[in-house]
């Protein structure tokens, strides 16, 4: 991998960012379908509100300055989102030019202008997201030290557990093969999707896949969102016998209110957040004891910047922190967080990228390249249908 073109910038006495000047030269914008094996389905599909899904939609951004160096970040969406976020980019990438890349808050704010019309939340952001996390990576890569230090890590590794096992498309004979492969592929944890019409289906599933397990090996339950408050609160005392490190999304993403209510009635904690798009909706979640797990995404929020924030004001709260999808970014983050926290393993994005993250001893490896540690793939240029770039 080649960090930058010009490689005096790697000697100990080449000059500072400060005493070049370096600024921003080009911008590369593309938009990606990452096809998926099988259409996967969750709750949500069951209960006829959304169709399986089929690809995911990925916005990369390649930034380069002056002096040679490079930062790529991405962002991504489900079903639909993915055309209007690189269309949005289109239109507000040119303010990165000539623009010092050290200064991210300063850009930040400028692209928040740029599209001030649009909104601080929503594809309004998640179109900032893979420019500040590319901006992010190419700090870490100019500071020569991975994301997670550059931030400041607490810990090398993080604990993480397995999702793409147990969704609801699976039988339950497959989701029970999933588990033993996962545990033996080194997983610490597997989570398995509930939330469906037939409750006692869940719990069916649920009693199996614990079995399987033994009674103490890290097992979480996802519902995402599709109980009511009264639904949910049944539910979770059912499963309070089953020893869960969480129940997720039991109900609307936005009902902060029922989800506190829930968290204090219930032993099992409660962990939500995926869905939020913006660091204040996050703030409202914190700030109403809603959960006892928070789990932003760092593409979804709008990038790193608003993603530290949130971990601030988490850590002031208390919460522990479980990122949604996109570990590729978010080991870094957990990384970096003052309460241990788990990391959601998700092979979907290891075809967009050279290499791969470490798995081993039920944790989640932090290696030493530098930045994010990622170069995009050629599959994931064949995958490309449209680029824009900006010099
Ligand atoms: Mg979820």
């Amino acid at each position: 991998m080649t960090l930058h073109a010009n490689s005096d910038a790697v000697t100990a006495h080449s000059p500072t960012a400060a005493e070049t000047g370096d600024r921003i030269e080009q911008v590369k914008i593309s938009l990606a379908f990452l096809p998926l094996a099988t259409p996967v389905s969750d709750a949500k599909v069951l209960t006829v509100r959304q169709k399986p899904l089929t690809e995911v939609a990925i916005i990369f951004a390649e930034i380069r300055t002056r002096d040679g160096f490079e930062g790529i970040g991405f962002s991504y969406s489900k079903r639909a989102g993915g055309q209007g976020i690189y269309a949005h980019a289109k239109e507000i990438a040119d303010n990165l030019l000539g623009e010092d890349p050290n200064d991210i808050d300063k850009i930040y704010t400028k692209l928040l202008w740029a599209g001030a019309s649009v909104g601080r939340s929503g594809m309004a952001v998640q179109t900032i997201s893979p420019i500040d996390i590319a901006l992010w990576d190419m700090k870490a890569k100019r500071a020569r030290l991975p994301l997670a230090k550059l931030l400041g890590a607490h810990r090398d590794s993080v604990q993480c557990y397995n999702t793409s096992g147990g969704f609801l498309h699976k039988p339950l004979e497959q989701v029970l093969k999933n588990v033993v492969i996962s545990r033996e592929n080194g997983i610490g944890g597997i989570k398995i999707k509930v939330g469906q019409p037939n409750t006692a289906e869940d719990i069916r599933r649920l009693t199996a896949v614990r079995q399987a397990l033994g009674d103490d090996f890290p097992l979480m339950v996802d519902a995402n969102q599709q109980w009511d408050r009264e639904t949910a609160i049944r539910m979770g005392r059912k499963m309070e016998a089953f020893n869960l490190v969480w129940i997720e999304e039991p109900l609307d993403a936005y009902d902060v209110e029922g989800h506190a209510a829930l968290a204090t009635a219930l032993d099992t904690p409660i962990a939500t957040g995926e869905m939020l798009t913006s660091f204040q909706e996050h703030e409202q979640l914190i700030l109403g004891n809603a959960c006892d797990f928070i789990q932003p995404d760092a593409p979804r929020v709008g990038g790193v910047t608003p993603f530290l924030k949130i971990m601030d004001l988490a850590a002031k709260h208390g919460n522990k922190l479980a990122p949604h999808f996109a570990m590729e970014v978010h080991l870094h983050l957990s990384a970096a967080y003052p309460i241990e926290p788990w990391l959601e393993h998700f092979e979907w994005l290891n075809p967009l990228f050279n290499e791969q993250l470490e798995l081993r001893d039920g944790r989640m490896w932090v290696s030493d390249r530098p930045g994010l540690g990622f170069t995009i793939s050629e599959q994931a240029r064949r995958w490309t249908v449209q680029t824009y770039e900006f010099k």
